[in-house]
């Protein structure tokens, strides 16, 4: 059986990797990845993220089902830095674990056989029960499977922009290309759209960094995510929270455990883990009303406790603001002008309006989720094909419990993991929601 992994990033080389151990069946799997420097690293985990931190600790960064020593074993074999368990270490760290494990099982396998291609797999046609993959380069597979492995939609202006500012040189869609630091001057002011990891991912670059830059970001509540603390060992008795249809009885139902263990000694921080690791459960269970209410009145206050940040890096954040070098304002984006040099942002807010003058304009409001908005050429051809169908509250695609994309025709020979599952799953974009996934897949795709 030939199998097409496309996207060589944490979650391709997790699949690829776990059918290369399950070594069960005889397969072909062709690997496509069109960045030679992501390939078993991706966006977060490449060579050049030496400054920017995991946003767990080392311990938590486990794969799932592994046969030998995790990442923090790892640390402490391949590393010279005394790591603790507790300890942000630098992502590229990640990225390199992940690259030997890949490449430790390349040559132990007999049956699964893998092909590396170096090229961007742009359509992918259904013919009869099989699939033809096209390339860039203009090379076509035959495959039985496809595995979309593509990673997060690239980023969108979800604001209006006129195309003056779009050329302006002062405008920046993509938060992943950190080649916008090389065009700035001592003493500029960038402003950041969003204030998540992403945003504090720029941050910690531009306060950090010798060109005393200032910085303003915002989003429309404002909110940072909250501070990470080393895990407690809570072995939560009485563990209630379960699956119902109504958002506001599951609401009441944590809030309930929360209030009576917190004199035992439960943090919220190890309460929203141990929710984080139901949530697909949690999700599915809801109805589409519920569904409805959390993305719009609870979503943003579930990911500043699931998403938290190191103490370090919000520590920066409070000795710059206190230097006047970062403030964070509430608001969307109304208006976008250029200004002689620079731009001028209208923010907005339900109930007033101000301004803010800045050198560069970076949009760092991190996962996009509508695919109606991607200009990925492979998503948009499927979208056409109607193998792919949008998700009724805009979460990405429609897809089923084993990962395969419900399509127009009904054919289930398209699979994919990480950030396009998140209709159906809400919680599986983390290395650890992944790598879970990727594991099921060598059951699932092996099987005719
Ligand atoms: C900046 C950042 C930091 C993160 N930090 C953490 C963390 O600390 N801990 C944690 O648990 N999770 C973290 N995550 C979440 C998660 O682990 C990552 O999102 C994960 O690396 C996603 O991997 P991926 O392979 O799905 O996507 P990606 O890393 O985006 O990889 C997708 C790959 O597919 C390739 N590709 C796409 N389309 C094609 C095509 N048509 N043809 C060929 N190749 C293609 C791309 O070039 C890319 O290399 C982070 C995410 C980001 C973005």
């Amino acid at each position: 059986m030939n199998i097409a992994i496309i996207g060589g990033g944490l979650s391709g080389t997790l699949v690829a990797y776990y059918m290369l151990l399950a070594d069960r069946q005889p397969a072909t799997l062709y690997l496509f990845e069109r960045e030679q420097r992501q390939l078993a690293r991706g966006i977060a985990y490449r060579d050049s993220n030496k400054r920017h931190v995991l946003n767990v600790p080392a311990s938590a960064m486990n794969l799932y089902n592994l046969p030998s020593g995790d990442f923090y074993q790892w640390l402490q074999k391949n590393t010279h830095a005394d790591f603790s368990p507790d300890d942000f270490v630098p992502r590229n760290l990640f990225g390199s674990y992940l690259k030997e494990l890949f490449e430790r099982q390349l040559t132990k396998s007999h049956t699964v056989k893998i092909k590396i291609i170096s090229d961007e797999v742009i359509d992918i046609e259904k013919t009869g029960a099989l699939l033809s993959v096209s390339t860039k380069s203009g090379t076509s597979y035959t495959v039985a499977k496809a595995v979309l492995a593509t990673g997060i939609l690239p980023p969108a202006d979800t604001f209006a922009l006129t195309p003056d500012v779009i050329h302006s040189g002062l405008y920046q869609t993509n938060p992943w290309n950190y080649r916008y630091l090389n065009r700035l001057k001592m003493n500029q002011h960038v402003t950041l759209v969003g204030s998540g990891l992403t945003m504090l991912d720029h941050a910690v670059e531009l306060l950090n960094d010798k060109g005393n830059f200032s910085v303003t970001a915002f989003s429309r509540r404002g909110f940072l995510p909250l501070a990470h603390r080393p895990y407690s060992a809570y072995d939560f008795p009485d563990y209630n929270i379960s699956v119902t249809e109504d958002i506001g009885a599951l609401l009441a139902n944590i809030r309930r455990y929360y209030s009576t263990h917190k004199s035992n000694g439960l943090n919220w921080r190890d309460l929203i883990d141990r929710i984080r690791s139901q949530a697909p459960e949690l999700w599915k269970g809801l109805n589409e009303v519920s569904k409805k209410r959390f993305i719009r009145h609870l979503k943003p206050y579930w990911e500043i406790h699931r998403h938290r940040a190191p103490q370090r890096v919000l520590q920066l954040l409070a000795r710059a603001t206190q230097e006047g070098r970062f403030k964070l304002m509430k608001g969307y984006v109304k208006k976008v002008e250029v200004k002689g040099h620079r731009l001028s942002i209208q923010l907005a807010t339900s109930s007033n309006t101000s301004f803010i003058t800045t050198d560069y304009l970076l949009n760092s409001s991190g996962l996009q989720q509508d695919i109606a908005l991607t200009s990925d050429p492979l998503l948009q051809k499927l979208l056409e094909r109607k193998y792919m169908i949008p998700d009724r509250n805009l979460l990405g695609i429609q897809t089923d419990d084993s990962g395969a994309l419900i399509s127009a025709e009904g054919k289930k020979n398209i699979f994919t993991l990480g950030a396009l599952r998140r209709a159906s799953e809400f919680e599986c974009t983390a290395a650890k929601e992944i790598s879970r996934q990727a594991f099921m897949f060598s059951e699932v795709l092996l099987t005719n």
